[in-house]
């Protein structure tokens, strides 16, 4: 599959589900136009001076789909594969996240189409000051939010928090999350999508009646997410037997250590070759026969040609999308339980919500307050989930649909349907 089939798909995986929803709530055309639509777009052009004295120019993007029910928010993606529209997918997922979760924002996704391991350290910085100069007419602390994703982290947070306040004459902490800790981040924000992951996965193990000590469990795509996402389910227990990256993928049936392939990774930038386990083709990693399958890496890896093959029992989305339509219907047939993206990673969007309350009160938090807090709004959202979907005997996704999409759609009825 090349790239541009995956993110035509994300856009269409997208389309698909909201009118499976719009359906299944009942609600007229019109309606579903609205919340179809991406409330704004903004297209940049990111000049780059590389350190040769070169000058490439790349193209950045900004999509506030939602602000319906409060400020955009999304994360921003550096890769060679961002176009409109897998940015318009993935900030179409972000408002019905931050609805399911109940979290007072819209929507948005931002990315730039460079692939950052190309760029030096000063060339991503001007990069990211450059795009952020870009996008600053439309973001804001009260208007819309960025935070890291692939590709990105809290360097770059800090840096478009910098070049944005520079534009505003002030320090304006509130206008990114993901930041270090020293410019305002917060404690529990760095590994908060993946402690959700882990999270949801143990309650999702549990409802199937499977102990965490006798679990096994794969992850696909070793990075921000999935690294520590594999850390919190060995701490519970669970058996990780396989991990994978871009650049390959390993296997222990005796279990990985992790901190052993941790380490290896930070020092090689991939998993592959760890000595600690054998080679196996990344694509396998998707079809072995575990109880868990966390999917953390991109959009469309399972889909209508591999899903038949999906052995595992469950299957918690790490990553944005990464199921696609044809799939979830393959896998609904075949009775594995999808545990979707928009309540299963939505661990990073809560403590985001937490970072910003935090930086506009100017007053912070301990970690166990960040935590709890964190526990709290996850169980409380996938009870929710399973509470709908028991009652309308639909699958995990339907359910968290319905109640997001049913939630966006009320607050544009009673704003008159105009934002
Ligand atoms: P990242 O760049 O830190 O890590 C991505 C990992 O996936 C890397 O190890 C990369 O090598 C690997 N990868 C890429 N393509 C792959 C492939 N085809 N097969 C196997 N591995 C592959 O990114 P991240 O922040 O961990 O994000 C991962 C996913 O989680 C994305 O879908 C992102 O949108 C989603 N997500 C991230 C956050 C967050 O807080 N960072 C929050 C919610 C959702």
């Amino acid at each position: 599959m090349t790239a541009s089939t995956v993110q035509a798909n994300a856009l269409d995986d997208a389309r698909v589900q909201l009118a499976e929803a719009v359906a299944v709530l009942g609600y007229p055309e019109g309606l579903h136009r609205i919340l179809g639509a991406a409330r704004r777009e903004t297209t940049v052009s990111v000049p780059l001076v590389r350190d040769n004295g070169d000058v490439e120019v790349f193209t950045g993007y900004r999509v506030q789909h939602s602000i319906a029910r409060g400020p955009a928010k999304g994360g921003i993606r550096y890769s060679s594969e961002v176009n409109l529209d897998e940015v318009r997918a993935l900030a179409m997922w972000m408002t019905w996240k931050c609805a399911l979760l109940d979290i007072p924002y819209g929507g948005a996704k931002g990315g730039v189409d460079v692939d950052p391991r190309t760029l030096s350290p000063a060339e991503l910085e001007r990069l990211t000051r450059t795009y952020t100069q870009g996008i600053s007419p439309v973001i804001g602390p009260d208007n819309d939010i960025p935070a890291p994703d692939v590709g990105t982290d809290e360097q770059t947070m800090a840096w478009m928090m910098d070049a944005y306040s520079a534009t505003r004459g002030r320090g304006v902490p509130g206008v990114v999350t993901g930041k270090p800790l020293d410019l305002g981040g917060s404690l529990g924000r760095r590994t908060s999508t993946s402690r959700g992951v882990a999270h949801i996965s143990l309650l999702a193990l549990a409802k199937e009646g499977i102990a965490p000590s006798s679990a096994t469990a794969v992850v696909q795509g070793y990075g921000k997410v999935g690294a520590d996402a594999a850390d919190y389910l060995a701490e519970a227990g669970v058996r990780i037997i396989s991990v994978s990256d871009r650049f390959g993928a390993v296997h222990n049936t005796d279990g990985l250590d992790l901190s052993r392939l941790r380490a290896h990774s930070e020092e090689r930038g991939t998993v592959a070759a760890f000595g600690g386990g054998l080679p196996i083709d990344p694509a396998a990693v998707l079809e072995l026969d575990v109880d868990l399958l966390v999917p953390a890496a991109v959009e469309g890896v399972v889909n209508a040609d591999n899903a038949s093959r999906v052995c595992a029992r469950i299957i918690v989305e790490g990553a944005n999308g990464p199921t696609t339509a044809e799939a979830d219907k393959i896998l609904e047939r075949s009775g594995v339980l999808v545990v979707p993206d928009i309540l299963a990673n939505a661990g990073g969007v809560v403590v985001s919500y937490f970072e910003w309350v935090q930086a506009q009160q100017g007053y912070w938090w301990t970690l166990s307050d960040v935590e709890r807090g964190l526990d709290d709004r996850m169980t409380a959202a996938w009870s929710s989930v399973l509470d709908q979907a028991a009652t309308t005997g639909s699958t995990l996704r339907r359910a968290a649909m319905a109640l997001a999409v049913g939630r966006v759609a009320r607050a544009h009825r009673a704003r008159g349907l105009t934002h």
